[in-house]
């Protein structure tokens, strides 16, 4: 059984002004309970204690990166250890824009992926085809190839949630809808990932593994996404900065 996810990735926006709004609303708004829903929201570093010491206690809190391993002199890097002295207790890692624009390899993130698990973080690791790779017929080699590197170094998968998100649907309206062929579905993925988790873990990872999906999820589509059977919740950017973000949450049930 697999407790529906919900992660608002606020990725390099806001103000402190714009943050203290988004919480209030947050903080206002009927969801389901934490049974039904957990919702983990991803302020950028400099918000974070902001956003931890004024969020409703239901809700958690992610960082969106963090260093590959202890801290020392990584100018500009914050490590893991960090986090949890702060009392963070997700982190994102892996997200294509990082992995696109800061060339991070399928081993770097593996190695985050593993560092912040042995220092006790929660890890939201993402995966997701361009697409190139999508036109190209390599989606599943992509993608598996992504989650291999993360499944070599990690033994403890309940600490981990997979993120599909296709990176030609983030930010760009084109989500893809159930109406389509399911080779375009993000079901189709999500199947083919687990089926991936069963041969190259266990059938307790697989059956257990909350795998989400991210890319242009809204307050409309969100329903349709989430009856679909291998789909355990959402990794949203720009809707999570709207109101709808309470629609997504309750999408859960
Ligand atoms: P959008 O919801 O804005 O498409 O972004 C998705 C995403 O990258 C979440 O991590």
């Amino acid at each position: 059984d697999r407790k529906f996810f919900v992660g608002g990735n606020w990725k390099c926006t806001g103000t402190t002004e714009e943050v203290k709004k988004i919480v209030s609303t947050l903080n206002d708004a009927q969801v389901p309970s934490s049974d039904v829903v957990e919702v983990v929201v991803s302020p950028p570093y400099v918000f974070l204690p902001l956003v931890k010491s004024s969020l409703r206690p239901d809700f958690h809190v992610a960082a969106q990166n963090c260093w590959v391993k202890k801290g020392g002199a990584f100018t500009g890097e914050v490590s893991a250890e960090m986090l949890v002295n702060l009392g963070i207790p997700w982190v994102i890692l892996g997200h294509s824009e990082r992995r696109s624009l800061l060339n991070e390899s399928n081993e770097f993130v593996g190695d985050k992926v593993a560092y912040a698990l042995s220092q006790g973080l929660k890890v939201i690791a993402c995966v997701g085809e361009t697409l190139e790779q999508r036109e190209a017929g390599s989606t599943m080699e992509v993608v598996a190839a992504q989650t291999k590197a993360i499944a070599a170094r990690v033994s403890n998968w309940a600490d981990v949630v997979l993120a599909y998100e296709p990176v030609w649907a983030i930010g760009t309206g084109k989500v893809a809808s159930p109406a389509q062929a399911q080779e375009a579905s993000p079901n189709f993925v999500h199947f083919e990932l687990r089926k991936w988790l069963h041969s190259n873990t266990s059938p307790e990872v697989a059956a257990t593994t909350r795998i989400i999906y991210g890319g242009s999820v809204n307050g409309a589509n969100c329903k349709e996404l989430a009856a679909k059977p291998d789909v355990d919740g959402f990794l949203v950017g720009g809707a999570s900065l709207k109101p709808e973000f309470i629609d997504i949450i309750k999408s859960a049930e």
